[in-house]
């Protein structure tokens, strides 16, 4: 796991030290002694996290970071605030202004790199995200990917606590409580069967609990499905430095110890929540874009991409099964001079209601596809030629029959279409062979005068 690290630092020494460190676990590392410098390797897209100095002349780091959180550019670049031991206070301050997490300077080696790893795979997943859905930037999927919408989606998050100590957790839902909805569970058992059950945003774990190993909670909620991607938060007492390094290793999310600071607590969930829907929305829109990727939008019918990758599963599974199947393709007679007669839109009008049309006089399980400009494919298992044609024939009824209502009500068209149908014949056949022999058909019904079906030579 290898990433780009910038240590920014107005003390020369700090730096080396820091560098040395870092790449001593084959990180990368960029450095940066101004705010402004690091603002602007960050806006550059150079690194992947920032391990960032509170105390700076000119832009300390609470400013520096609430500007990163405020660029959408780098909002998403995760922060690590380097206090001193002598001002607790900034530690908060620091998660405040949206850092993700902080260290306290002397620096603990163990903590530095086990932090920071943590935080290379959140950045490392979003990254990927990240890049899928820009592919989706029409649908305002940049818009989405900033922060401060996403915080503004839901409000109230249900965090799972599990505590077996009532005088513990009593403390820790009263904190909680303020900003989120608390369910507390003492028992493992039950805390994994409901999280994994239920749609929890957070978990909070005692890593002290009184007769089960909490770590082995931590890796059951890690490797189940629906919890992996759960944060975690363990709550440990001060002596229990190797426990929370191990929970870390197993992909926790971050840890807080005993005596719990409220405001600690608190700025430490919403970072995990933020991070968490910020995740979720991205999935979402990566889901939207592959969608929108596969969908025509002028019909909402599948279109030839989607074809193109799903003509030969339903072939193969036609030839496995011995089953039969057909395809259509149909293609609006003299399409082009309705679009140099009427214009385009009353063009797109024509072609939505076609559209409409095609699906009401197919079965759910067969694939309608515009296959490109006036051009459709319709994709029929279990059905034989001679069912296939009875369709086809529909089709062509309900086009000719019918004119076209378009200019909302202002105009009817007179419309046909012509059809060509095939079969999938032998073992020997491809769905390349099928589409060709439609096509012939198609061909030839045009040839003949338009407005007709007309199978595969045999
Ligand atoms: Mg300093």
């Amino acid at each position: 796991m290898t990433a780009r690290i910038l240590v920014v630092d107005d003390v020369h020494a700090n730096i080396k030290l820091m560098e040395a460190r870092l790449m001593a676990e084959y990180f990368q590392v960029l450095t940066a002694n101004t705010g402004r410098d690091a603002l602007e390797i960050c806006e550059n897209g150079q690194c992947d996290i920032v391990l960032l100095d509170v105390m700076m002349p000119e832009m300390d780091g609470f400013e520096v970071c609430r500007r990163l959180k405020a660029n959408p550019k780098t909002a998403h670049i995760p922060v690590v605030m380097v206090t001193a031991l002598d001002h607790p206070e900034d530690r908060v301050k620091g998660l405040e202004a949206g850092a993700e997490d902080f260290l306290t300077k002397p620096v603990n080696d163990l903590a530095l790199i086990t932090r920071v790893k943590s935080l290379v795979r959140l950045k490392l997943l979003t990254d990927e995200l990240r890049l899928r859905a820009t592919t989706g930037r029409d649908l305002g999927v940049e818009e989405m990917l900033d922060p401060k919408v996403i915080g503004t989606q839901r409000e109230k998050a249900r965090v799972l606590v599990v505590d077996d100590r009532p005088s513990s957790y009593e403390r820790i839902v009263k904190f909680l409580a303020v900003e989120h909805s608390v369910a507390v569970i003492p028992d493992p058992h039950e805390a994994l069967f409901r999280a994994a059950d239920e749609d929890f945003d957070a978990a909070v774990i005692s890593l002290s609990l009184s007769d089960f190993d909490s770590l082995r909670l931590c890796s059951q909620l890690r490797s189940l499905e629906r919890t992996r991607m759960l944060p975690i938060l363990i709550v440990s007492e001060s002596d229990q430095d190797a426990g929370v390094l191990r929970a870390l290793e197993l992909g926790v999310n971050d840890y807080i110890r005993r005596p719990i600071d409220r405001k600690e607590l608190l700025a430490r969930m919403r970072t995990q929540i933020k991070r968490k829907r910020y995740n979720e929305m991205l999935r979402d829109s990566v889901q939207a874009t592959i969608e929108m990727a596969v969908t025509d939008s002028l019909t909402g019918l599948h279109n030839r991409r989607y074809l193109d990758g799903h003509l030969a599963g339903l072939f193969d599974k036609a030839l496995g099964r011995e089953k039969p199947l057909s395809l259509i393709i149909c293609d609006l007679d003299r399409f082009k001079s309705i679009n140099d007669e009427y214009g385009h839109d009353v063009g797109d009008e024509v072609i939505r209601e076609f559209a409409v049309r095609v699906r009401k006089n197919v079965r759910n399980l067969d694939l309608a596809c515009r296959f490109g400009g006036e051009e459709f494919v319709v994709v029929m298992p279990d059905t034989d030629i001679a069912l296939a044609r009875i369709v086809a024939e529909r089709i062509r009824l309900e086009i000719a029959t019918h004119p076209f209502i378009v200019k909302d009500g202002a105009a009817q068209l007179p419309v046909t279409v012509s059809l060509g149908v095939s079969t999938l014949e032998s073992a020997n056949d491809t769905p390349e062979k099928m589409m060709k022999r439609a096509d012939v058909a198609l061909y030839n019904a045009k040839r003949a005068g338009r407005n007709q079906v007309m199978t595969e030579a045999a």
